[in-house]
């Protein structure tokens, strides 16, 4: 048998003392005493605070480079991170980057979801599987250049302290209630955090849909996105890792993406990032080909349809192609003031004709392949 590494008694104490404290202590407490419409409120703006620095700051931010911030900005991310006491940025953004690049490879992605749910959920926590690993966070020389990242791994305990204890203690102090803002502002908002957090590493690797690739274990998943502020369209993100946004899509439920672009009209994030639409439209209509593929080869009665759809396929992504084309050259143009006004009318004209053109075979492509994908 493989020995085991030693535990890490120091996280392994963290996350049982968490947990009794938040599903056992706090429901006695609230039952012997009772919790005002303060605890909910502070839970739930602490809960936000401290996941959102998570996903926009050490995820979007710091680990991908989607977006550029704002100092103030990076220093409430900074703030908010240590109090979701996930380690300090350039530790998690070096991980992340780990996990990004070796997906699924049980030796070198840290959280490797092949090693099963529990191991990606917080079994990677517990041992020291990944000694000595980021002893000079190479992966995260970018990183090193900021001072607000160095200075919240420096300062990374006394900050953790002060605000997992501190401002408890303060709302404690507030309200008159120190026990009970310290067991749901402290623990259960903790213990909220640390689990929906880590359910990306876990369930958005084994639960839900791939429509863009299934060269990884990610999946989209909008049930966990609600609880994870966005993060839960994980499948989109593996494959286009330097955009801002994880859902794409207007009625997706993504607020960090939301918060990102408000951050941008205040002024506090520029250069947001995304991804080339005509890739992601390729990516998705391949995914939708290769499910439509594995059905009918189940079905010999439906062979005929193969030709069928791979002539679908090849006319939507050619159309694809000249559209996105197209458009490229009429929004030059746009910014050209050499084109004359009449050559730009026609481009315009043949621009709506693509367009349309392109619309009528990319429902003619989702209508084929509903059935399958
Ligand atoms: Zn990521
Ligand atoms: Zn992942």
């Amino acid at each position: 048998m493989v020995k085991k590494p030693p535990l890490i008694w120091l996280n392994v104490m963290i996350f049982s003392l968490s947990f009794i404290l938040a599903a056992f202590v706090a429901p006695w407490y609230g039952w012997q005493l009772g919790y005002g419409w303060e605890h909910l409120f502070w839970l739930v703006v602490c809960f936000s605070f401290c996941n959102l620095s998570i996903t926009i700051g050490y995820h979007r931010l710091w680990s991908h480079k989607t977006f550029e911030a704002h100092w103030l900005l990076r220093l409430l991310c900074a703030l908010g991170g240590a109090f979701a006491l996930q380690n300090s940025a350039l530790h998690w953004a070096s991980d992340h980057r780990v996990h990004h690049k070796f997906v699924d490879q049980n030796e070198k992605d840290p959280y490797s979801a092949k090693r099963g749910f529990w191991y990606s959920h917080m079994g990677w926590m517990l041992r020291n599987y990944n000694q000595d690993r980021y002893s000079d966070y190479s992966n995260c020389r970018d990183l090193q250049k900021d001072k607000i990242v160095m200075w919240q791994h420096h300062y990374y305990v006394p900050l953790a302290i002060v605000m997992n204890i501190g401002v408890p203690l303060f709302l404690g102090w507030w309200y008159q209630d120190i026990l009970g803002m310290l067991l749901i502002v402290g623990a259960v908002r903790l213990v909220l955090n640390h689990h929906t957090t880590f359910f990306i590493n876990s369930l958005a690797h084994i639960w839900g849909k791939q429509p863009y690739t299934n060269k990884n274990t990610a999946r989209d998943n909008g049930i966990l996105a609600f609880f994870t502020f966005g993060e839960g369209y994980h499948n989109y993100h593996h494959i286009f890792e330097n955009d801002y946004r994880n859902g794409i899509y207007w009625w997706q439920y993504d607020p960090s993406k939301w918060i990102i672009k408000l951050c941008a009209w205040l002024g506090l994030a520029k250069k947001l990032r995304i991804a080339p639409p005509l890739k992601i439209e390729k990516a998705r209509a391949e995914m939708r080909l290769q499910l439509a593929q594995a059905h009918l080869s189940q079905k010999p009665q439906l062979q005929n349809m193969f030709a069928h759809v791979q002539h679908e396929f090849d006319a939507f992504i050619e159309e694809l192609h000249e559209y996105y084309d197209i458009k490229k050259q009429l929004l030059e143009s746009k910014a050209n003031s050499a084109i004359k006004s009449y050559e730009r009318s026609l481009l315009k004209i043949r621009y709506l004709q693509v367009k349309r053109r392109f619309q009528e075979t990319k429902h003619r492509w989702t209508l084929i392949t509903k059935q399958y994908a």
